[in-house]
Order: structure tokens, then sequence, then C-alpha cells
């Protein structure tokens, strides 16, 4: 069967995401996927939280920040360290029982892998909604894929409800469940589709972060 999943989303429990898990889940329908992964900064708890409590299909993961750059790990079943480089949080990754992902890997601005991406990696994040410059990030990170035989995968980065499923990967799954969709992934029974986000709702999120700001710690009026 078809699934077409945003492999890339951060909730409320990332510091840095304003999407709250009942929107997630509202726009993740809404967009017409058929699943989305939670990967949310160095936190995996978050995810299998989300997971349990909605009837929608999650896939549970988190994005690594090693000392190479981030990766994205999906189906992991317990929390990956920060700060290791790139080849031992592949290694950390598979050993707890999931798969990873070079995600945003030339994209200016975003803790970026560039070099250090290596054939144990299971997928490259070729089309990431928020990337920038966002065709050639596109072009490099196709060329490294090929070169390495790797999957091909997309996820928008959305930090903003709105941003989700600008970019979107397409999976022939054996089934609907997790384990059956990153195997697939690894397989490369998938294919990237998508866009970058609007500059406009780039800005909506950076004035709805600010509002945020302001509303939890309000200035000190005299
Ligand atoms: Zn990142
Ligand atoms: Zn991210």
């Amino acid at each position: 069967m078809q699934i077409k999943a945003d492999l890339h989303v951060h909730t409320t429990y990332s510091k840095d995401s304003l999407i709250t898990p009942k929107d997630l889940v509202y726009y993740a329908k809404n967009r017409g996927l058929n699943a989305v992964a939670v990967t949310d900064h160095d936190q995996l708890a978050g995810a299998y939280k989300i997971a349990k409590e909605t009837d929608f299909l999650i896939i549970p993961g988190m994005e690594v920040t090693s000392s190479d750059g981030h990766i994205v790990a999906l189906n992991v079943k317990e929390l990956i360290p920060r700060g290791f480089n790139a080849a031992e949080t592949v290694t950390r990754i598979h050993k707890a029982g999931g798969i990873a992902i070079a995600c945003h890997p030339y994209a200016s601005f975003k803790g970026s892998l560039k070099e250090n991406i290596y054939a144990t990696f299971d997928a490259i994040e070729i089309i990431n909604a928020r990337a920038f410059p966002f065709k050639k990030s596109v072009k490099k990170a196709t060329q490294t894929a090929e070169r390495l035989g790797l999957s091909l995968v997309a996820g928008t980065d959305a930090h903003y409800a709105p941003q989700i499923g600008y970019s979107y990967t397409v999976i022939e799954s054996e089934e609907a469940n997790v384990e059956a969709i990153t195997k697939a992934i690894v397989e490369g029974h998938c294919q990237p589709f998508g866009q970058p986000v609007s500059i406009t709702l780039n800005l909506m999120q950076e004035f709805q972060r600010i509002k945020r700001m302001i509303t939890k710690n309000p200035p000190h009026l005299t």
C-alpha cells in the first residue's frame, strides 16, 4: 500500500516549535497524509506519548544533534544521546532498532552534516521544505544519495503547523505500521516530493514565536 508521510516534524516537545499534538494531527489529516514522523530535537518521549494518544499513524523519532550535524532517527526504541560524531550516532541508532536519515545535509544555518555522510546511513532527506538555498540543497543531496546508494526521502522540518505536508515521502509499504514503513524506506521503496515552504509562512512562524515569547514573559511595566 502507498503511505504519504511527512518524515520531519517538530512539536512543542521541541522548545523552538509551535506545533501542539492536536494541530499536528489536524494538519496532517487535512493535507492528505497517512502518517507523520515526530522528530523533536534530542527528545523521544514526546513522540511516543503522541503516538499513544492518537489514532493517527505516528512514526516515533527524534532529531539527534551529533557533533557533525543533525541526524533524524526514526523508530528508535531508546533516546540517542547528542554529541557523538555522525558515524557513532548512526551505529547507536541501528542498535536502538531505528533507521538513520541525513536531514537537510547541505542547508545553511541548520547544523548540517555536509561531507560527514556515509554509506551506513539509511536515507538522505533530499527535500527539506525549509532548506536554504532550496534548489542547491536538493541538487547536492541528490548527488550524494546517488553516490552512496542511499534511499531518498523528504520532510518539512515544520515548526509551525501550516507548514506540515509541503514536502512528503511516498512509501510503498507492505503494511500501515511503523516497522513496515521504516523497512520499506531502507529498501528504497520510497520517493520524495515537495516544495519549499513559502516566505509568508516562515514569517508567520517567527511572528507567532515572538508573540508566544511576549505572552509567556510579559515585559515589566512600571
Ligand atoms: Zn535540523
Ligand atoms: Zn528539524
